[in-house]
């Protein structure tokens, strides 16, 4: 099928090129003109891994196109897919400024009838909205009909999910629409699961909403546990093999971060509010969350005293592993609270440099390795579980800081390990190795 997606951002990009994999005739419009060039010249915008082969593979046999001319690429589409940003507004609630420019460019363009997806997270209603924002932009007698597939990638294993979901949500107003979306996934052989549009809308919050709920359910067991002698590894083990819960989503740390977690919950305690009712419950889990980013520097304080003037190490920037993406993540409140502080800030990631100068231009040092980061450093942060810095060699703490304090916001290593090597560790959720 002949589909142009609007908005080549993390959701965007992965959907086109898995799209255009399977076989289907895909053209990507982005107002940012640099993305665009650099799309064009077979380079990915994003870290993501399996991106870049399939941008190449797909531009070569011109199965996919990118540009900026919105106008054309809509004019003739059978199905435009929306996957422009809605980021947080002021308030707490999606911001749909995007989404409103590109649902009139659309109203704009077209020139036969179209399918228009939404792929963004947005409010329950939206597409209503969506609806309306288009058919008052439309010269002549065009049809317009809306369904809301939300979108459930994880950044870091988009690709895979993309082609091995747990389902894929077609919330439409008309038969004919849910089935036209549904054949376009049917290479995917995925669950499909068809339903109303509001529906849709909401399945994708209260999914974003449940899972953060299980990270700070887990974050608090893990902080009483660190009091009571209990270890949060082990209970997290016994609560997960119960089958009713799950073992995933039951990893302590120092709380959720990224571009989805922190926007839609917030958004759905809006969305509640709009009705008139208080989502008591998800704003404890954005309390917890709030309070458990700042635990870690406040530990190092009542262990350290004043960070004033010290060397404090932080490795792993990105909101997780496997990304570039830095939208909300731990580190960033770790770096302001470190530079609060008066600390000096060493920071290392694999991937993410660019994002995070330009965030602090001048008042961190941005390390190309651990080694580097470490060396002589008073203190070391943990903020992201990549790989890289789980496979570190322990050893190397010990030789290279001045003197090996950790602490360690995703449990990257054994406290048996820890022992062996005689550093000051302290986790989540775990007795501290002194
Ligand atoms: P992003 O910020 O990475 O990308 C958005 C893109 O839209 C940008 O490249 C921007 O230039 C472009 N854009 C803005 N206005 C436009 C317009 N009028 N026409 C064309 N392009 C335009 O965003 P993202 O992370 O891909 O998220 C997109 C949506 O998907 C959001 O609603 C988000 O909540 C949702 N979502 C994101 C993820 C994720 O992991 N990132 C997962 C599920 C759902």
């Amino acid at each position: 099928m002949k589909v142009t997606i609007a908005g080549i951002g993390y959701v965007g990009l992965v959907t086109g090129v898995c799209l255009a994999e399977i076989g289907h005739e895909i053209t990507c419009v982005d107002t940012d003109h640099k993305k665009i060039s650099d799309l064009n010249k077979g380079e990915s915008p994003i870290y993501e891994p399996g991106i870049t082969e399939l941008i190449k593979h797909n531009l070569a046999k011109g199965a996919i196109r990118f540009t900026t001319n919105s106008k054309q690429a809509y004019s003739f589409a059978e199905i435009i897919f929306i996957s422009v940003g809605t980021p947080e507004s002021d308030d707490g609630s999606a911001n749909l400024q995007y989404i409103k420019e590109a649902a009139e460019e659309i109203g704009q363009s077209i020139r036969k009838n179209v399918i228009v997806v939404t792929k963004s997270t947005v409010p329950v209603g939206t597409n209503e909205k969506i609806k309306k924002w288009i058919e008052n932009k439309i010269t002549g007698r065009l049809k317009v009909s809306i369904v809301s597939n939300p979108e459930f990638l994880r950044e870091g294993s988009a690709i895979y999910d993309t082609f091995n979901g747990d389902r894929i949500i077609i919330g439409a107003e008309d038969e004919l629409s849910a089935n036209i979306i549904g054949d376009l996934y049917k290479p995917f052989d995925l669950p499909i699961i068809k339903t109303d549009i509001r529906s849709a809308e909401m399945i994708k919050y209260a999914s974003n909403a449940f899972l953060a709920t299980k990270i700070s359910f887990i974050n608090e067991i893990a902080n009483i546990c660190e009091k009571v002698g209990a270890n949060i590894e082990d209970v997290a083990q016994g609560i997960g093999k119960d089958s009713r819960i799950g073992s995933q989503f039951l990893s302590a740390g120092i709380g959720y971060g990224g571009s989805c977690f922190p926007k839609d919950t917030k958004a759905l305690v809006q969305i509640a509010g709009d009705v008139h009712h208080r989502f008591e419950l998800l704003e404890s889990v954005i309390k917890v969350n709030n309070v458990q980013r700042n635990r870690l520097v406040h530990k190092a304080k009542e262990v350290l005293g004043p960070l004033a003037g010290k060397k404090a190490a932080i490795l792993g920037l990105s909101f997780k592993p496997n990304t570039d993406d830095i939208r909300e993540a731990a580190s960033i409140s770790m770096i302001e609270q470190l530079l609060a502080e008066k600390a000096e800030v060493f920071a290392f990631d694999p991937v993410v440099n660019g994002k995070i100068k330009a965030l602090f231009p001048e008042n961190i040092k941005l390390c190309t390795s651990i080694d580097e980061a470490i060396t002589k450093a008073d203190l070391c942060f943990i903020a992201t579980e990549w790989n890289e810095i789980k496979e570190y060699p322990l050893v190397k703490f010990k030789d290279l800081m001045k003197e090996p304090f950790i602490f360690d916001g995703r449990n990257c290593f054994q406290l048996m390990e820890a022992e062996k090597f005689n550093l000051n560790y302290y986790s989540i959720g775990r007795e501290p190795v002194i």
